[in-house]
């Protein structure tokens, strides 16, 4: 691999280019993305169905039998999109688990995603459970964000989905949390796109300090650093089960649809409006980034999508003209924004989260400090 990056490039094998500024190629022109990717793939997905089936059952046993006596036997998330919709089925009708279903409801949701969601509760005979985060906070923290430049507007409903889930197992305790996350569609993903340390309560805190109007935060809830440290490695495990399947996109929608008259939106997280815009507007005409091309990417690695298609797909644009105008004018109302200042957040320079103060630093100094004493 080598980083001589002079001019465009696109990867011969997936979609992914020089859109994202660290990328390397090999001399056959195929990128780390999809080098990595594969190699993955290889270990981890494409393995013996055997070898699978029995890691899939051992697991399957183990959460049923931490429920045993329990009303519920383990956490899904659901968002109402393809996978952690898919999710909720393949674990109540094929596994026979007793789930409890977690939902975040940030303001942003589609009419669609919430009748889907409906449908799924109903059909599936599942409880859910729905945290309402208070719109004026979430808004006042997500205007932060936006004006900070920092490039992971996503950071507020991971960092609160993860903080639901948390809380809820504590008090329902419950070990077991099936995450949608699923290598077989989301195995790219450039690093520079987002802010890997969702957890990182500190980051979104110190923006929100500098950058925020002010009001005072009482009800929305952070992680603290020790739960930052032990996320997922202590009580509470996640599990990654659609790792575990032959998980297919189109298969899985055609499940969705005809069982639990789930309906389609189109693009990939279009279940959350703020999703969508954020997308389709923030990141392709402010940073400059397609998370389409990650999308494909992940599907040409495991083969569910050829190069061919995803490059006619992208030649697509994300929005007809009309629908950027309506979608734009529904965003600047709901955040209480004018096109003006919108117009001036999008042109100011990109500014990396590291910029601000964040656990993530704060634990790489503690390491520093250990790794020191321990020389001594
Ligand atoms: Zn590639």
């Amino acid at each position: 691999m080598s980083k001589q990056i002079l001019s465009y490039q696109i990867c011969n094998r997936c979609v992914m280019d020089t859109t994202d500024p660290d990328i390397l190629f090999n001399d056959k022109g195929y990128c780390n993305h999809c080098t990595g990717a594969i190699q993955r793939l290889n270990k981890e997905i494409f393995i013996d169905p055997v070898v699978k089936a029995n890691k899939l059952n051992a697991i399957i046993k183990e959460i049923k039998e931490a429920g045993n006596n329990r009303n519920y036997d383990c956490l899904i998330g659901l968002s109402g999109g393809v996978d952690s919709s898919y999710l909720a089925y393949i674990a109540v009708k094929q596994f026979g688990l007793r789930p409890l279903a977690v939902h975040l409801d940030n303001g942003w949701n589609s009419e669609q995603a919430v009748k889907n969601i409906e449908n799924i509760v109903d059909k599936l005979k599942i409880d859910l459970n729905t945290h309402v985060i208070n719109w004026e906070e979430f808004k006042a923290l997500q205007t932060a964000l936006l004006k900070a430049s920092v490039i992971d507007l996503e950071l507020l409903t991971d960092h609160a989905i993860g903080e639901t889930i948390y809380r809820i197992s504590k008090e329902y305790n419950i070990k077991y949390f099936l995450s949608g996350y699923n290598f077989q569609s989301e195995s790219v993903m450039p690093a520079s796109w987002l802010y890997p340390y969702k957890m990182d309560s500190l980051n979104i805190k110190s923006i929100y300090k500098k950058e925020g109007a002010g009001l005072k935060l009482t009800t929305f809830k952070f992680i603290n650093f020790y739960q930052y440290l032990t996320f997922g490695k202590n009580s509470m495990k996640l599990i990654p089960i659609l790792n575990y399947l032959e998980y297919n996109k189109k298969e899985a929608l055609k499940v969705l649809e005809e069982k639990l008259d789930w309906k389609n939106y189109g693009n990939k997280h279009d279940e959350s409006i703020f999703t969508k815009f954020y997308q389709d507007v923030i990141l392709t005409k402010k940073f400059k980034v397609d998370k389409r091309r990650a999308h494909y990417s992940s599907l040409i690695c495991s083969g569910q999508m050829a190069r061919e298609e995803a490059l006619e797909e992208l030649k697509k644009p994300l929005l007809t003209e009309e629908a950027y105008k309506n979608n734009l004018s529904y965003f600047l109302k709901k955040m209480n924004i004018t096109e003006g200042d919108f117009d001036k957040i999008m042109v100011n320079e990109q500014k990396d989260h590291w910029y601000y103060n964040s656990f993530a630093k704060r634990k790489h100094k503690i390491g520093n400090v250990y790794r020191a004493l321990f020389k001594k």
